[in-house]
């Protein structure tokens, strides 16, 4: 998989699976832009790091993708990218009628229209370019849904409309747009949510983690941010050339279900 001479904009990637596509992307020969909302001198000594360690060029460009102008301003700060991945995501759990309207717009903007934004930017010099490879990080709750994530849910079948549509619009042009759906990945997040899920079910850590978070898994093991990066990395590859406007799950098995 040789992506040297690439430019990768990764969005959400100072944690968790972003960081997990950027770091296999590097691995690959990709230049990396990477980004989040915060401007913290951690960003960019990651982004220092992760060039030593890869050799290859990485910038750190804020930018709050709740906000739409923000959004496009990354693509065009980046100047433009080869490879773009949209990854950037939040989540909130409540029933429908007691669901905050703030939250319901800040995960349809973070996790939708921010999607919206950076494609129909970066478009346009990977046209020029005569290539280009989008990936939209969805989820297996982009597929099928779970009770009190109604933002989250419509959001993510609607990366997966939106991931169709694209793929529709640049098939032939050696551009590919698509959705990996993972299902559990032990990212910060989620490992975080352990200790209180031992002490609520009163159970230790191998029962929460089979029994409670891959209640839904079949596998009962979880995905690692490095499987949903090769992910990325093959679908950027000319393996893949043919795969536009389409799901990939890594979700142990979840959506057959
Ligand atoms: P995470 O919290 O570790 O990472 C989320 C990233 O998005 C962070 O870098 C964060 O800084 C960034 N972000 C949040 N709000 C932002 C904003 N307003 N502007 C710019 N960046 C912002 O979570 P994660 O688990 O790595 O999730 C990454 C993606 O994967 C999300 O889209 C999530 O829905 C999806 N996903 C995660 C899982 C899982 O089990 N962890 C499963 C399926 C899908």
């Amino acid at each position: 998989m040789e992506l040297r001479g690439k430019r990768a904009v990764v969005t959400g990637s100072n944690s968790g699976i972003g960081l997990g596509v950027a770091e296999e992307l590097a691995r690959a020969g990709a230049d990396l832009v990477l980004n989040s909302f915060t401007n913290r001198e951690e960003d960019h000594e990651l982004a220092k790091s992760m060039a030593d360690r890869f050799g290859v060029a990485v910038s750190y460009v804020q930018a709050d993708l709740s906000k739409g102008d923000e959004a496009r301003a990354l693509i065009e700060k980046a100047g433009g990218c080869d490879i773009l991945v949209n990854n950037a995501g939040i989540q909130h759990v409540a029933p429908i009628e007691e669901f905050p309207v703030d939250q319901w717009n800040r995960i349809i903007a973070i996790n939708l229209s921010s999607a919206f934004h950076t494609i129909a930017v970066a478009l346009p010099g990977m046209r020029a370019k005569g290539w280009g490879r989008i990936v939209n990080i969805a989820s297996a709750h982009g597929l099928t849904a779970s009770p009190y994530k109604s933002a989250y849910v419509s959001a993510k079948h609607g990366v997966v409309g939106l991931t169709k549509t694209v793929g529709l619009e640049t098939a032939g042009q050696n551009i590919t747009c698509n959705a990996v759906c993972p299902g559990y990945v032990l990212t910060p997040l989620v490992e975080a949510q352990i200790p209180d899920q031992m002490k609520v079910h009163k159970m230790d850590r191998e029962t929460v983690i089979r029994e409670v978070l891959l209640d839904r898994q079949p596998s009962k093991q979880f995905a690692t941010t490095e499987q949903i990066g090769g992910t990325v990395v093959w679908l950027c590859s000319d393996y893949a050339a043919q795969v536009t406007g389409t799901t990939i799950s890594v979700d142990g098995g979840w959506t057959a279900l």
